[in-house]
């Protein structure tokens, strides 16, 4: 493995640093207060490129590599996991699920305004009775002359109001198959329609406070049959496939609020003084910025190699969730730390450590909490047990 970035890698982290640190950094904390980023970012994003993420010229994407893409999230993340969170759903959720997934006839049809971001999209899989166990949801499809009726509920839905598109993902009914994730199918849904209520849940989350969150409710909404992603009962693969491209994403996310963690910690230890000297020269305070720095380059290493995994088309499911566990984990220490070492005005929105110790919480949450991410590297480890299958 080189880890020598190419001029084009070079080039990517180059653009998304300089938008994230003159463009986002400085509102971060209004974002944050106000629950809102402004339209203008999704454009320059779509100006930029950044949006068009992997997806082929032919298709109005960037072609760029997973590498790149990963470091893009990373400097997002150093900025503002809203921001970053916002673009994730977007372009890897959707953009690369449909890319992967859907027809000629779909992907020429939606990937341009996606990538030029004329038309955000959102992932809707969670319901309140189907969170972790995703093959657990409600939300119905019943099929009829041209298409299917999709009547349930989905919660937590990053994007939400803003979007024009979901994937949705809904049960055939009646339902043909006994195994629950057979029944699955995705569908892409055009979101301004009446039979769809969405509502914001702004002001009720911990962390993330400037992402659009929405619970949406379908009700008898149709969705012609075209409009489905890669068949009936395809679903739950679809469903899975996408959150991996998501997973990545989410590591790299944390990987840039670890290393905002760890800055923004080396800068207030060498300034502040207690006891007649420098806070950074007592050896505790060292010994919690050694551990920052080690895990931030272990996590580092993570993240690169799932994203040069996916570069080189090897398998990287197990990587993909080892990053995505050990980032997260590791960058939700560093946050903590990182309030502790600035004592109470890490305590307070003075700083932006308070922020990134609130925002870490739901890269450990979704896309697969740290629990399912060990469920999933175990079951890479051990294989399947034969004697029960
Ligand atoms: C900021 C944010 C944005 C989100 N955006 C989206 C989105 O865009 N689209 C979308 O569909 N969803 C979204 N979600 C929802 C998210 O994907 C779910 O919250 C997540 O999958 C966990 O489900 P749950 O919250 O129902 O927790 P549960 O599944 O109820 O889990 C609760 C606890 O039990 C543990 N647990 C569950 N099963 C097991 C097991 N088998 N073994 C061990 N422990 C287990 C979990 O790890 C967790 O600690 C978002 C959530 C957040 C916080």
């Amino acid at each position: 493995m080189d880890f020598t970035f190419s001029p084009q890698q070079q080039q990517w982290q180059r653009i998304a640093r300089e938008f994230a640190q003159t463009r986002v950094c400085p509102i971060a904390r209004e974002m944050d207060e106000s629950g809102k980023m402004p339209h203008s970012l999704v454009s320059e994003m779509a100006t930029l490129g950044l949006l068009g993420a992997t997806i082929g010229k032919a298709y109005g994407g960037s072609e760029m590599d997973h590498l790149s893409l990963a470091l893009i999230y990373e400097e997002l993340g150093r900025a503002c996991s809203s921001v970053r969170g916002f673009m994730t759903v977007h372009s890897s959720l959707v953009m690369q699920c449909i890319n992967y997934w859907g027809s000629e006839d779909q992907k020429k049809k939606l990937l341009p305004l996606l990538a030029r971001g004329e038309t955000i999209g959102c992932y809707a899989l969670t319901e309140p009775e189907a969170g972790s166990d995703a093959a657990a949801i409600q939300t119905t499809a019943q099929k009829i002359e041209g298409g299917y009726l999709l009547n349930g509920e989905k919660i937590w839905i990053t994007n939400g109001n803003i979007a024009g598109l979901a994937i949705v993902f809904a049960k055939l009914d009646p339902i043909k198959d006994a195994k629950p994730h057979n029944n699955i199918t995705a569908f892409l849904v055009p979101l301004d329609q009446p039979d769809i209520d969405r509502r914001a849940m702004r002001g009720q989350e911990l962390g993330h406070r400037a992402s659009d969150h929405a619970n949406i409710t379908f009700k008898n909404c149709f969705v012609s049959e075209d409009m489905i992603l890669d068949g009936e009962g395809m679903g739950f693969k679809v469903a899975m496939s996408a959150l991996e491209h998501g997973r990545l994403g989410v590591a790299a996310g944390a990987l840039g609020v670890h290393q905002a963690c760890f800055d923004a910690s080396v800068d207030y230890t060498r300034k502040r003084r207690q006891f007649g000297q420098r806070i950074g020269d007592f050896e505790m305070v060292q010994s919690t910025i050694a551990e920052m720095k080690a895990s931030l380059d272990a996590s580092r290493l993570l993240v690169y190699r799932a994203a040069w995994l996916k570069d080189q088309g090897q398998p990287s499911k197990l990587e993909t969730s080892i990053a995505k566990y050990y980032a997260t984990e590791a960058a939700a220490k560093a946050a903590s730390e990182a309030v502790l070492l600035h004592g109470n005005r890490g305590y307070s929105n003075e700083y932006p450590v308070e922020r990134y110790y609130r925002d870490i919480k739901g890269l450990q949450i979704y896309e697969g909490t740290s629990h399912i991410q060990q469920i999933v590297i175990a079951r890479e480890v051990l294989g399947k047990d034969e004697a029960k299958s």
